[in-house]
């Protein structure tokens, strides 16, 4: 279905206008025609005129095809009005009117007969409960909110519309411009997705904008801002970080994995730039509607003050920028004309005795050298200095050079007439270089995303059913976990496992010992029991010819401790044991983006750390590879300070295959295999805890 209509109608109905001060259906209708040169029908049964207009009965009584309807009228007799909407072939409508979801379960019904009939019948429409469309490219403005929006290249969405009315008046005082600025509403049928596929096709939309309370189709929006995000940027703010179902859970990833994580992923996945704060949002989408990304990280500084440079130079860090190292012909120009006070190397500080054709020429230099790829101009006010003039050196820069530009003329009455001719020269200017070098990795973030290659998933498990078949075996004998007894299913995905036998006596515990000839592992064997170690039921470093004595014991501990004389304990597995690192990997399942797999240091200490990574499922090689060298502790398995690098490719080829494990099975609710033991050899999983769905 196409959009076309909606942002660009040639004849727009407003069912539910009114002529009565205040009114919604009025001041959409004065506001279509305030700014739209198309035709404007107010419909409402009880008016003939309506500001000089033919007011209709009924949107079935238009004389004309309506491209679009604006309806404002009672929720109760909105599915009347689309009704009639549907009977006039009106393809597009926006719900304003309130009084759905948001208002608790009979608004949530009446919201789903809408929603349902307006998509049976192919209706595109926004809403309800939304503030309406702005589209300035056909000066259309089908809200209710006090003012038009200015032109410009950005699109952007909200679910929340009193946070649209703010952003407007407040972008209309500092002068941002949109090309699409949507109300989404409740989100009954058009949402994020549809349209961040039709503004990616839109010539008019550089960049898409957006704040998101949630994502409901959460595996299509990756899917679409994946394609979207190569060639338009995407920055969002997703509100209330808060941790979903993590109390349930039974697994550490379970725990550890809230909503905010899966979000966190999917956008990271799909090339979508996720910010915090309002104040990020337009920075980055005011830098990315105006500006290039640069070639790669490295930023070259100009400035009149050691201070201001020094926290430029700072944020570069945070900000994963580096500074770049100038070339000796850079270096030997600068010296020809700054004073020997000043700084040549980078950040390179002119001095406050310096004056504009000082800092034109720094600038320049800068510039010209192959090794910067964006610029940052900063400066504080100095007496033989006028911002105005430094403002147009800047500007001349932005015109003639294709490397980013961002100032930090700091000030505020002297800095505010070089701030207006920055604006339209399309160079941001901030009072704080931190904020500078902020919005510029915005651009260095877009450009790594752009270079980005997505790879296909190899398919690593087996194709054929056996997997299938012993999980639903396993599930039909212990309910809806699964402990040790599952090893044999990650040796049927493909995953190592450590070699390991049960016992079901002391007397086999006894023969079982022979094979052994260094010490062993021993675990309680019990449908029962979630965690072993809490209970006793882990003893590391048997030695063989204690193994049949360690046997009694440990069921003799476990029973006492379990507290619980029904509990059944089928033996005690007799495993290999190893050295080296423990990590996890493990599956928590999200209800919008299915299941997210997590990988970090594991052992005891996994929930306290939580140095862990996320991605959503399934994960291609170099994703797994990405989640691996993500967490803080990476170096750690890398090998520093003499240990040695543990088997990475090892881990890598896990998570894909847990991953794709995941995918394969919808009953896996969660998954953790904690630890696996990695060393230099190789990956093993030494336990593994599963919850099913039945
Ligand atoms: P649970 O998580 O149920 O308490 P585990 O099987 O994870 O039981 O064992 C607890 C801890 O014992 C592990 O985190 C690890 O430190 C150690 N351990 C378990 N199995 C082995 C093994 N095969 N080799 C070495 N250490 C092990
Ligand atoms: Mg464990």
């Amino acid at each position: 279905m196409s959009l076309t209509k909606l942002f660009h109608p040639s004849t727009v109905a407003v069912i539910g206008a009114s002529r009565q001060e205040g009114h919604i259906g009025r001041e959409v209708l004065l506001n279509l025609m305030d700014s739209f040169c198309g035709k404007v029908f107010p419909i409402n049964p009880k008016a003939e005129r309506l500001e000089g207009l033919k007011c209709y009965g009924s949107i079935t009584e238009v004389p004309e095809c309506v491209d679009l309807a604006v309806i404002a009228v009672p929720a109760k007799i909105v599915l009347d009005v689309l009704q009639e909407c549907n009977e006039a072939n009106v393809s597009n409508v926006i719900v304003i009117s309130g009084g759905f979801k948001e208002i608790g379960e009979k608004g949530r019904e009446l919201e789903q007969q809408i929603g349902d009939f307006a998509r049976d019948k192919g209706i595109n429409m926004i809403g309800p409960n939304a503030i309406g469309v702005i589209s300035t490219g056909s000066n259309l403005n089908a809200t209710f909110a006090q003012e038009m929006a200015l032109p410009g290249n950005i699109s952007f969405m909200s679910q929340s519309g009193a946070f649209c009315t703010a952003v407007l008046d407040w972008a209309n005082e500092v002068g941002l411009g949109f090309n699409h600025f949507v109300s989404l509403g409740n989100k009954a049928v058009l949402d994020e997705v549809d349209l961040i596929r039709e503004w990616d096709s839109d010539c008019n939309t550089d960049v898409i904008l957006g704040y998101l309370e949630g994502i409901d189709r959460g595996r299509k929006f990756i899917e679409t801002a994946k394609n979207v995000t190569q060639t338009t940027p995407i920055v969002l703010v997703k509100s209330g970080k808060t941790k979903g179902g993590a109390s349930a859970a039974a697994s550490h990833t379970g725990t550890i994995a809230g909503s905010d994580n899966a979000y966190g992923a999917a956008f990271e996945q799909s090339g979508v730039i996720r910010v915090d704060t309002i104040e990020e949002l337009f920075d980055f989408g005011t830098i990315l509607a105006q500006q290039s990304p640069p070639e790669d990280r490295k930023v070259g500084i100009v400035t009149n003050a050691g201070g201001p440079g020094v926290i430029a130079a700072d944020a570069l860090e945070t900000y994963d920028l580096e500074l770049a190292q100038f070339s000796d012909e850079t270096l030997d120009k600068l010296g020809e004309f700054l004073s020997p006070l000043a700084t040549r190397k980078n950040p390179i500080d002119i001095t406050g005795k310096a004056d504009e054709d000082d800092y034109r020429q720094a600038l320049n230099s800068v510039i010209e050298d192959g090794e910067v790829s964006s610029v940052l101009a900063l400066s504080a006010p100095a007496a033989i200095f006028s911002y105005p003039k430094i403002a147009e050196i800047l500007s001349n820069a932005r015109d003639t050079i294709d490397k980013p530009i961002v100032g930090a003329l700091m000030g505020g009455k002297l800095s505010a007439e070089a701030q207006k001719s920055l604006k339209e020269a399309g160079v941001p200017n901030y009072f704080d270089p931190g904020r500078a070098v902020r919005a510029l990795s915005a651009l260095v973030k877009y450009g790594d995303i752009r270079k980005r290659k997505y790879e296909p998933i190899k398919s690593l498990i087996p194709e054929d059913e056996v997997i299938e078949k012993k999980v639903s075996e396993l599930v039909g004998k212990n309910g809806k976990m699964i402990g040790l007894e599952g090893l044999s299913i990650l040796e049927d995905l493909g995953i190592p496992v450590v070699e390991s036998q049960i016992a079901r006596s002391s007397s086999e515990a006894k023969q079982i010992a022979q094979k052994y000839s260094s010490p062993v592992v021993l675990k309680i064997e019990s449908p029962d029991i979630i965690h072993k170690s809490d209970i006793g039921g882990v003893k590391v470093g048997v030695e063989p010819d204690q193994i049949s004595y360690e046997y009694d014991r440990m069921v003799d501990r476990v029973r006492r401790n379990f507290e619980d004389p029904d509990m059944e304990i089928e033996g005690v597995r007799i495993q290999e044991m190893v050295d080296g690192k423990e990590i996890i990997v493990g599956v928590n399942r999200d209800p919008q983006f299915g299941p997210l797999v997590m990988f970090g240091l594991g052992g005891i200490y996994v929930e306290l750390l939580k140095d862990v990574s996320f991605k959503v499922a399934p994960v291609s090689e170099l994703e797994a590879k990405e989640m691996v060298e993500s967490i803080d502790a990476y170096p750690v398995l890398k090998g520093v300070r003499g240990g040695s690098r543990v088997d990475i490719d090892g881990i890598v080829e896990i998570i894909q295959r847990v991953s794709q494990f995941a995918v394969r099975l919808p009953q896996i609710c969660e998954l953790d295999l904690n630890p696996i033991i990695v060393n230099a050899e190789g990956a093993r999983v030494v336990d593994l805890r599963m919850r099913l769905s039945r």
